[in-house]
């Protein structure tokens, strides 16, 4: 079977068979394909879309390319989160602990950073010793003593995705519902989960700027998930401003620490973090209804269950748990600060993420290509949020920085995000748009 005849068929706007597929996948995986033919197929996909069973037919050639995890041994249901990627967004670092301490499992395969959105693993490097590269055995070892690893992709799952990724980030072929699921689905049921809650970002700070497109890709992966065997559920949440009062990954670290400790103001983090891990408790199993599920996460947090389940995280992981004790001392500081200020007096009414991720960006916070190297120290804190009043001159953010090459862009960049009107904003933004289930959901 020759690739041009499949390019050339899908060019033409034709559904291609799982024989197809598979010689697509097995071309990235084997090298066979040359780039310049995958690239052209992953056009075609992007232009022509695929339908539902091409969907799932690329998702499960993608988990064939490697190997599948089979934790069925291991005791308890293993149960995992995945967000579509946002500003400010550590909720894993909270979620994670607090379904552990809850009783569910959690083997936590997690991503880096690229462009304006942060990766849990990077954040996570941020602690001293931390590693997030396991082998399967400390994986297991980790489950079994923990109840949780987070790490990141290892080589065996799903390398198909890992070729045609670097591919789409460099083609411009990103973009599309079936690629986004079958690459987000494969790592994930590759996992060997029994259930897994997604947060689809929706917003200017998200890939999914209208809820329209949120919702579609939300509905894309729960369906694929279910015809997987795994009980997904998604749940669309707004990425308009950055979530909590920090941005950067030892920042990030910090604040994640300060709300499992009960110290943070941020509600909107807070709330997001209990409503996710209120949802893998009700996939695993431990709790029938929502306010049973709910009252269980808040004790879990109320108690220091949580934060004592992070500190085994941290320890089962070579870091150094007493960074929880003392995050502003064990984790790496920047060497400057810059105020941002307010340019006229009024209320805070729009906070733009995407413009505050790109400043962060330029100070060596994330990277515009996947092999930059980042600076853990450098971000941003948040002073004022949306709907509160300032003065003028007020400071409205801190950047965080030791790189000082792109300072006056990202300066500009973070002014840019504020904008301050006369009026405050009638309603809080919301958070929480929907929570998209399958068919088959079991609660
Ligand atoms: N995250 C992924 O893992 N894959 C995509 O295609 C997009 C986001």
């Amino acid at each position: 079977m020759r690739a041009v005849d499949i390019i050339r068929k899908k060019r033409d706007g034709h559904a291609l068979d799982p024989v197809e597929i598979e010689a697509f996948v097995q071309g990235a995986t084997s090298g066979s394909w040359r780039d310049y033919q995958l690239s052209a197929l992953l056009m075609a996909i992007v232009c022509r879309g695929m339908n539902e069973r091409e969907t799932a037919e690329l998702t499960a050639s993608m988990v064939r390319s490697g190997t599948k995890l089979d934790l069925s041994d291991l005791p308890g249901p293993k149960i995992d989160k995945h967000s579509t990627g946002g500003v400010g967004d550590k909720v894993s670092l909270i979620l994670a602990p607090l379904a552990v301490a809850c009783g569910v499992v959690v083997p936590m395969m997690s991503g880096r950073g690229l462009g304006h959105s942060g990766g849990t693993l990077d954040k996570l490097e941020s602690i001293p010793g931390f590693r997030v590269r396991l082998s399967e055995q400390e994986l297991r070892a980790a489950l079994k003593k923990v109840g949780c690893a987070m790490i990141g992709q290892t080589e065996e799952i799903a390398p198909a995705d890992r070729v045609l990724y670097a591919l789409r980030d460099v083609t411009g072929t990103v973009e599309s519902i079936p690629l986004i699921t079958a690459s987000i689905m494969s790592k994930k049921i590759a996992e060997g989960i029994a259930g897994l809650v997604l947060d689809v970002k929706c917003g200017k700070g998200a890939f999914m700027k209208t809820r329209a497109e949120a919702r579609r890709l939300a509905e894309s992966l729960v369906r694929n998930g279910e015809s997987n065997g795994v009980n997904t559920e998604a749940v669309i949440t707004a990425m308009d401003e950055p979530l909590g009062e920090t941005i950067g990954n030892a920042l990030e670290v910090e604040e994640a620490i300060s709300v499992l400790r009960g110290t943070s103001d941020a509600q909107d983090l807070i709330y997001l973090s209990i409503y996710l891990a209120t949802r893998m408790v009700l996939l695993a199993g431990l709790e029938r209804t929502p306010d049973r599920a709910n009252q269980r996460v808040r004790e879990a947090l109320s108690s220091g269950a949580a934060l004592q389940t992070f500190r085994q995280i941290i320890r089962q992981q070579g870091g150094d748990p007493k960074v929880t004790t003392y995050p502003h001392r064990l984790l790496p500081n920047s060497r400057h600060q810059h105020w941002v200020r307010a340019s006229r007096p009024g209320h805070v009414t729009k906070i733009h993420a995407e413009k505050l991720g790109r400043a962060t960006v330029l100070l060596g916070a994330g990277r515009n290509r996947v092999k930059d190297r980042i600076d853990p120290a450098a971000g941003a804190v948040l002073f004022v949020r949306s709907g509160e009043k300032v003065a003028e001159g007020e400071a409205l953010l801190e950047l965080h920085y030791n790189r000082s090459t792109r300072l006056a862009e990202a300066i500009t960049l973070a002014e840019e995000a504020y904008t301050i009107g006369d009026e405050r904003p009638l309603h809080p933004r919301p958070l929480l748009f929907e929570t998209v289930q399958g068919p088959g959901h079991v609660y």
